[in-house]
């Protein structure tokens, strides 16, 4: 499951035909480990606009060293957040390059750039122009910053500036190792004053999750994830793994439920257990997923079905039910497991990609149906190194691998520390965005 082509570029040879050959040299990602601060190094503020002058006393509340202003000469920086909501016509936007070109060769390694912008639709004529125009500037230094470096654009509504602090925790962590060249929305959904997070090293204290598939792959990491952040998990997965599931939870001191989603009584099963054993469930995860691929000339009826029924009817139907029921509780969680291919296509997986593309017509119906303070969002992982793809044939795996601004595939845990921060209660305003996991892929973007 290891890349072997990461281990090859450090060698002697491999730093030899990298250099000389020009070959992708993907950089060793810092990955967060608990207990340690969210940023180690520090993070310079630039910009102007309803933003800047909150945002080092914002950064300094999650503990994270923030400086504005002129930086001397010879500091390096960890971060960069740039408040762009002040550019309201285009030749404005000279700020952006009058502030970063001279710090791009003073980043440290795994550097993070966020762009706070105002959301396009929200404003008009020249404002509108600029503000859009910040997304091909984020997007295109993505794929420029190297070293590791992530990039984002954060779109911040009028109203929700109170609301940033879990995104640029996460934004600007480790935790956000594979996530880059991403646009996110906040809105001023919600904020029934469930924003608060006491502790930043144990943000889901207290809270009920349900993760679905939590017996290997993906779903074991979330659920890990979720317990180190404080949550109680409650792991589903088919009877087959009923083993495995009961173990992993026992040492995570969760709970389990062995069942087939696509069950028709599933949902009702799920939402009996969440609302007797637990008095309700605050995170749902909806990451069991499976893949029969053939092309549509060779479908069969059973692995069209089957496909759909677990991918996306059983997250529609368990939803539902845990709505009506109010078994999810009030500043709910629901994070759609997605993918890639649900957003770009995929040869040999209509049934896949439809399936896929469905949890994010999930998202947007109930991103604006939803009430008391609950989210919806999804994450749609690119090319994440688990027993799944391990099976890919050789050559394609290597170019499947490469094909992203980290020359690199992620890990299981880079989808699971992006699930946590939808699922955090400081993600009130974070509502209806599907979020890739992907190392910013080439493919569809
Ligand atoms: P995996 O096959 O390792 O794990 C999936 C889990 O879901 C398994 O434990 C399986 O038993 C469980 N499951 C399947 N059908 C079920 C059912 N009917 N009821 C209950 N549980 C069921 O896969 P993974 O790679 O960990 O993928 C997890 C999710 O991430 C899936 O939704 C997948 O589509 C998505 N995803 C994965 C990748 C990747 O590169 N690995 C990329 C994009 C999206």
């Amino acid at each position: 499951m290891s890349d072997r082509y990461q281990g090859f570029v450090r060698s002697p040879l491999g730093r030899l035909l990298v250099k000389n050959l020009g070959l992708p040299n993907p950089a060793p990602l810092e990955r967060y480990s608990a207990g340690e601060p969210l940023v180690k190094g520090e993070v310079l503020v630039g910009g102007g606009g309803r933003l800047a002058d909150s945002l080092v006393g914002r950064l300094e509340g999650l503990d994270i060293a923030a400086v504005a202003g002129e930086p001397g000469d010879d500091t390096r920086f960890k971060a960069l957040v740039f408040d762009a909501t002040g550019i309201t016509e285009s030749a404005g936007l000279v700020a952006l390059q009058a502030f970063f070109t001279p710090l791009m060769r003073r980043l440290e390694t795994c550097p993070r750039v966020v762009v706070l912008g105002t959301e396009p639709g929200e404003v008009e004529g020249a404002q509108r122009v600029a503000q859009r125009a910040l997304e091909g500037f984020t997007r295109s230094l993505g794929k420029e910053i190297g070293r590791g470096g992530t990039v984002q654009l954060v779109y911040v509504a009028p109203g929700a500036e109170s609301a940033l602090d879990s995104t640029l925790a996460f934004l600007l962590s480790p935790k956000s190792a594979y996530v880059s060249g991403q646009v996110v929305r906040i809105g001023a959904h919600g904020s029934t004053g469930a924003g608060e997070v006491l502790d930043w090293s144990r943000p889901l204290a207290g809270r009920i999750a349900l993760v679905t598939g939590a017996s290997r792959g993906i779903g074991e990491q979330i659920a890990r994830v979720l317990h180190r952040d404080g949550a109680t998990v409650v792991g589903v997965d088919v009877p087959q793994a009923a083993g495995e599931l009961a173990s992993l939870m026992r040492e995570l001191d969760g709970d389990h439920l062995a069942l087939d989603i696509t069950h028709s009584d599933a949902a009702q099963r799920i939402a009996q257990h969440l609302a007797q054993q637990h008095g309700g469930v605050d995170i749902v995860v909806h990451n069991a997923g499976i893949t029969r691929d053939r092309r549509l000339a060779n479908m069969a009826a059973d692995r069209w079905e089957s496909v759909i029924a677990v991918n996306l009817t059983a997250p529609e139907t368990i939803t539902r039910e845990l709505l009506a029921q109010r078994v999810l509780n009030d500043n709910g969680r629901i994070v759609g497991v997605a993918s890639i291919a649900g957003i770009a296509g995929n040869v040999g997986q209509t049934n896949y990609a439809a399936s896929k593309a469905g949890v994010i017509g999930l998202v947007d119906s109930l991103a604006d149906e939803l009430d008391r303070g609950i989210t919806v969002n999804a994450v749609a992982p690119g090319f994440i190194i688990t027993a799944m793809t391990a099976a890919v044939p050789f050559a394609t795996r290597e170019v499947g691998q490469r094909l992203n601004s980290l020359s690199q595939g992620g890990l299981p845990v880079d989808v699971a520390e992006t699930v946590a921060w939808l699922a955090s209660p400081g993600s009130t305003a974070v509502n209806g965005n599907v979020v890739r996991v992907c190392g910013q892929m080439m493919m569809g973007a």
